[in-house]
């Protein structure tokens, strides 16, 4: 199986530099994928440093490339590169064609630096199929155990002490550009254990950096308990809605862009509470249903100087009793358990 592996290792990589060499030699890869990357503001460093790429607009190029080259196509299959076209009963009609044709291509690294997938965005404007395509699970690229931009950030996130967590690749990418190099995405799918884990082995501390609109906070306040369940230090920045980071680092530069991080970064459980006690407003039930919700996020947290902490804060902030509020949470834990 370790040769299984090895030759998807392979193809992957050679994709990689295959897209690499279309978006910076190919007339069309010139013409419209490096136009528009350029257009969303990157540079050459960002695009050499994350490898970036660009598929040709044809149903096989990369298939008929990698064959000419001698790969075998059983692992540009095996690595989802090549779609095998089924008919109506799901039988293989023997038909292949490349599955990213005509996008600009993110190769997915895993820690080690080796390219295991890919994300691929669409530069059609009215694409009638998906935003953004991914490379399906393999034997090298298990989803839930990536975050995007991971490889190339984690120096930094061990020197700053901070992970920052965007949702997409242009979110990484810019900020990097701008200096914030300890940024990693997880790209679309909501958080797992398995990334939480990979940010653990860098450090304590995750800023959730998520896009200004009203899924991006459902987004946060879903993956935030995950992230506190592991133990994390999870601190909150918002945008302004309709904005996400790549989009806000642009309008304002990188250094206001530094100072919103600075200043406008808050505990997640503060957040919270400000959250759902807004909503509650002076509603009685709502209120003690807000409340009932945060003390759900603080039992998340294993630390019990932390969560008392916490607790105090809620008290606080609900202006509840605070031993009213321990009778509840304890209650609360014990139904839960
Ligand atoms: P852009 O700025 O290029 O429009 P974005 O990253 O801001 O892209 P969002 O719509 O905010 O796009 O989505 C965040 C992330 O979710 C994307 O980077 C991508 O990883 C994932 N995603 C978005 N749309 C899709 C889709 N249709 N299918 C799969 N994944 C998607
Ligand atoms: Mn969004
Ligand atoms: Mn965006
Ligand atoms: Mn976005």
């Amino acid at each position: 199986a370790q040769n299984e592996k090895d030759s998807q290792y392979i193809i992957s990589s050679w994709a990689k530099d295959h897209y690499h060499k279309l978006l910076l030699k190919s007339d069309e890869g010139q013409g419209i994928g490096l136009s528009y990357l350029r257009q969303r503001g990157l540079n050459q460093t960002t695009i050499t440093t994350f490898e970036l790429g660009y598929s040709l607009d044809q149903w096989d190029d990369l298939l008929k490339t990698a064959e000419h080259a001698g790969y075998d196509r059983k692992y540009l299959e095996k690595t989802g590169l090549v779609v095998t076209r089924t008919d109506d009963a799901g039988q293989d009609t023997g038909r292949r064609y490349d599955r990213f044709r005509g996008r600009v291509m993110f190769p997915i690294h895993n820690i080690s630096g080796r390219v295991v997938g890919f994300g691929a965005r669409t530069l059609k404007p009215n694409d009638k199929t998906a935003k953004y395509l991914n490379s399906p699970e393999s034997e090298i690229y298990h989803k839930s155990d990536i975050l995007y931009g991971l490889y190339q950030a984690r120096q930094a996130i061990r020197t700053e002490e901070v992970c920052y967590l965007v949702e997409g690749y242009l979110d990484v990418l810019s900020l990097h550009q701008g200096g914030i190099k300890n940024v990693v995405a997880s790209s679309g799918t909501s958080l797992t254990e398995g990334q939480i884990r990979l940010i653990k082995r860098y450090s304590d501390n995750v800023t959730v950096l998520y896009d200004g609109d009203a899924a991006g906070i459902k987004a946060s306040l879903r993956g935030v308990d995950m992230l506190l369940e592991g133990g994390l230090n999870v601190r909150v920045v918002l945008f302004p809605d309709g904005d996400d980071p790549d989009s806000y680092i642009r309008k304002v530069g990188d250094q206001r862009f530094q100072e919103h991080l600075d200043q406008q970064s808050q505990d997640f459980i503060s957040f919270k509470t400000k959250l759902v006690a807004r909503e509650a407003a002076q509603d009685p039930v709502k209120k003690a249903e807000a409340i009932r919700d945060v003390l759900q996020s603080i039992a998340k947290v294993p630390d019990p100087i932390k969560r008392q902490v916490f607790l105090q804060q809620t008290s606080a902030a609900f202006s509840i009793d605070e031993q009213v509020l321990i009778t509840e949470y304890n209650k609360l834990v014990r139904t839960a358990s």
